[in-house]
């Protein structure tokens, strides 16, 4: 039986037992209590989301921990939408309103002191609402680029860039990959008294002290460029967009980065080179990307494999090979690790770590932009002048026996495209 068509069924050898380790009958009483229970447990394993999903014959709630998700044992399905009444009170929702999606933000305390942020959003589905919480501070500690994973030389590159006077960065991945946490972390460390700095964001998942920090709000029709056009009116020194979208942001960002200020933003692309491409098909003049882009990162979030239980596993050389380590990388001198699992991780994994692409936008490549230059152009010049892809990047992590071949091998697939810059290099 395919996974499409096959029942859902509550796992058996479930994750939590928090339901059932639970005194009495299902009142409202309990339903609290579980709740709480659960958010504290989900801030504990370092969870960064909450599914509470209704089927027919089935209450599912879901973990993501380290990007994966799991599930965990449910209550009844009789609970469901006391379950989601309770969230949506926590959250200040109309609890009355079920046919519309909502979302919101509750806080939650622990033993009366650490507090837990929340991001809350309901979906009418047909079995009744999906309620999903964002766990939003789960990690202020890490905003700092050596824990993200920059290799050194990147991020020699990234201060660099970000401590110019004026000029554009780019950060570009698909959704979860960590483009905040690099942000933040660029932005904490420009965040001095001596400097104005603004963000706009979709929503703000980090406050951060001393910054300005808008919400976009587009139903009261605060967007990017609205928010955007109001900083330039604030005398900024450093002006973060959490998206460029369309075309008239990307102008207007552009712009504000040519004319004395420092402008942070992401791109939803696959890697650094295919922004430039991205960006002339969104109908940017190629002279005002050469005017102001200053540096293009793309990013990747891995996990990081489990160092209590991590075994040598050998690939074969080919194997080896074919994920694009070179012939003298295979000099027997470190192992391949794989994830096992034990009782301190998850599936073999506890924690992330991040691979870059850290990519200039060098005179040569300014030349590139200037004739329209495809992807695959772009990424033979980044390539010329040793910029490493994600791929190469995360290789790197696994001889370092920080993460698994699998785990590169899923999340970066850039390989083809490098290895034919790379031939077309010679
Ligand atoms: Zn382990």
């Amino acid at each position: 039986m395919s996974e499409r068509t096959m029942p859902l069924q509550p796992r058996a050898a479930a994750v939590l037992q928090l339901w059932k380790t639970m005194p009495g009958s299902a009142d409202d009483g309990q339903v609290v209590r579980y709740l709480d229970q659960l958010l504290v447990h989900a801030h504990r394993v370092g969870a960064s989301d909450l599914h509470f999903e209704p089927y027919e014959h089935l209450f599912r709630i879901r973990m993501r921990i380290d990007g994966q998700l799991s599930e965990l044992d449910a209550p009844p399905l009789t609970v469901k939408d006391r379950i989601a009444s309770r969230i949506k009170v926590l959250a200040k929702l109309d609890i009355s309103e079920k046919r519309l999606p909502q979302d919101g933000r509750m806080r939650h305390s622990v033993g009366g002191q650490r507090i837990i942020d929340f991001r809350v959003s309901t979906l009418p589905t047909v079995f009744g609402e999906k309620v999903v919480l964002r766990l939003l501070n789960s990690g202020p500690a890490l905003l700092d680029l050596d824990s993200l994973g920059y290799e050194e030389a990147q991020k020699a590159v990234l201060l660099q860039a970000i401590g110019r006077p004026w000029g554009m960065v780019l950060v570009t991945g698909p959704t979860g990959s960590g483009k905040t946490l690099s942000l933040y972390s660029a932005l904490s460390l420009l965040n001095k008294a001596g400097l104005n700095i603004s963000t706009a964001e979709d929503p703000t998942e980090i406050n951060l002290p001393g910054i300005n920090q808008v919400n976009i709000n587009e139903k009261a029709g605060l967007d990017f460029a609205l928010a955007l056009r109001a900083f330039l009116r604030q005398d900024p020194d450093v002006i973060m967009v959490g998206e460029i979208r369309d075309l008239e942001t990307a102008d207007m960002a552009l712009k504000a980065a040519q004319t004395g200020h420092m402008v942070l933003s992401t791109l939803h692309t696959n890697d650094a080179p295919s922004s430039l491409t991205r960006l002339c098909q969104m109908g940017v003049a190629p002279h005002n990307i050469t005017a102001s882009l200053a540096l293009v990162t793309a990013q990747r979030l891995l996990r990081k494999l489990c160092v209590h239980c991590r075994q040598v596993r050998t690939p074969s050389k080919a194997a080896l090979l074919q994920a694009g380590f070179a012939q003298e990388d295979l000099d027997g001198s470190w192992p391949v690790f794989a994830a096992v699992g034990c009782a301190q991780c998850h599936q073999g994994y506890k924690g992330r770590l991040g691979v870059f692409q850290v990519m200039p936008v060098s005179e040569d490549m300014q030349r590139l932009i200037l004739q329209s230059a495809s992807s695959l152009e772009f990424a033979r010049q980044a390539a010329a002048e040793g910029v490493l892809s994600l791929r190469e990047a995360g290789l790197r992590k696994v001889k370092l026996g920080l993460t698994s071949l699998e785990e590169v091998l899923t999340h970066t697939n850039d390989q083809a495209f490098f290895a034919d810059a790379r031939h077309a290099l010679g």
